[in-house]
């Protein structure tokens, strides 16, 4: 019987995913084993995830909006998903019990590829990822962790939760790590976007995505290591503009790649085909 696994969403369809991992699997030689997208909307999530181990799953992907969901719905968690307080991995028993895993906060260290231990960074959004970010870097011993969000309320209440403090507009940091959506929507994945992300100028005149985030151009310039979640075929204009300062920076595919590879290993057991993955998915 084919051995099944899948990314559960609402929607799903712009996940790269399935195509990281079938790439995977096939790197490793699993012939049997294939990824596919699961679209379920949020009344039909617990039933449909109690019926994929009958169904020949090993474990699926959890993707906006069920991450809180998956994780209150499976019979055991790692302390990771539940101080987080969300899971994006699930995995099957033999019997049908579900255990939660968040391979979202080890993903974003793995992909770092230094230690955040002893620096000063900063968290712009207050929504899912932000609390996976802020979760890792206290875990990897970060020495001051600033959340900004635009709205100030859900800040404190994330910065409250994780013992971490909130700032009125993002401070100069060794790191910064973008967890909001802003981005997601520049028209730089165009053909005159690519040139238009590359070029200083015309970066440096239009910074209307840094200024939603509380940032301007030169601002930009305090920090050392720029991380931006947001995942696109090109650069977004923040991460560019951090190159144009000389930052060193991380992108969403990095760590979209790295959580994936994280929760490969759960299901299969066997280390993950980077290389395999990392083409799979800057090809999509
Ligand atoms: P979420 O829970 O919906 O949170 C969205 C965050 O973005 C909130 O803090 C929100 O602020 C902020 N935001 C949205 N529009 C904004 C704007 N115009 N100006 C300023 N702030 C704005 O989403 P999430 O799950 O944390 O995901 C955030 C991003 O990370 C998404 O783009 C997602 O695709 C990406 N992501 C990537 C990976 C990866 O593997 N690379 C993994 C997870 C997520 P308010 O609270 O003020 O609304």
């Amino acid at each position: 019987m084919t051995r099944r696994l899948g990314v559960l969403g609402w929607p799903v369809a712009h996940s790269r995913s399935p195509a990281m991992h079938n790439a995977a699997l096939a790197a490793l030689g699993l012939e049997d084993w294939r990824y596919q997208r699961l679209p379920v909307p949020p009344e039909l999530l617990d039933e449909t995830v109690r019926a994929l181990p009958d169904a020949g799953f090993v474990g699926a992907n959890v993707t906006i909006p069920h991450k809180r969901a998956a994780l209150a719905l499976a019979d055991s968690a790692s302390t990771a998903a539940s101080e987080i307080g969300a899971s994006n991995t699930l995995t099957f028993g033999a019997g049908g019990e579900i255990a939660a895993d968040n391979t979202d906060a080890p993903g974003l260290l793995a992909a770092l590829g230094f230690s955040p231990a002893g620096m000063r960074a900063v968290v712009l959004g207050a929504g899912g990822s932000a609390r996976a970010a802020v979760w890792a870097l206290r875990e990897a011993g970060a020495a001051d962790i600033a959340v900004w969000n635009r709205t100030g309320a859900r800040a404190q209440a994330l910065a409250e939760e994780f013992g971490v403090r909130t700032v009125p507009t993002p401070v100069p940091a060794d790191l910064l790590v973008n967890c909001t959506s802003v981005g997601l929507d520049a028209p730089s994945d165009t053909a005159q976007g690519v040139q238009r992300s590359n070029s200083v100028e015309l970066l440096a005149s239009d910074t209307s995505g840094l200024n939603q985030l509380g940032l301007t151009f030169d601002a930009l310039g305090e920090y050392a290591n720029v991380v931006d979640l947001v995942y696109r075929s090109h650069t977004t204009d923040l991460l560019a503009a951090a190159r144009v300062h000389g930052a060193r920076t991380v992108d969403g595919l990095d760590i979209l790649i790295a959580q994936g590879a994280l929760s490969l290993e759960i299901w299969t057991g066997r280390p993950a085909p980077l290389q395999a993955m990392r083409a799979a998915v800057r090809d999509t």
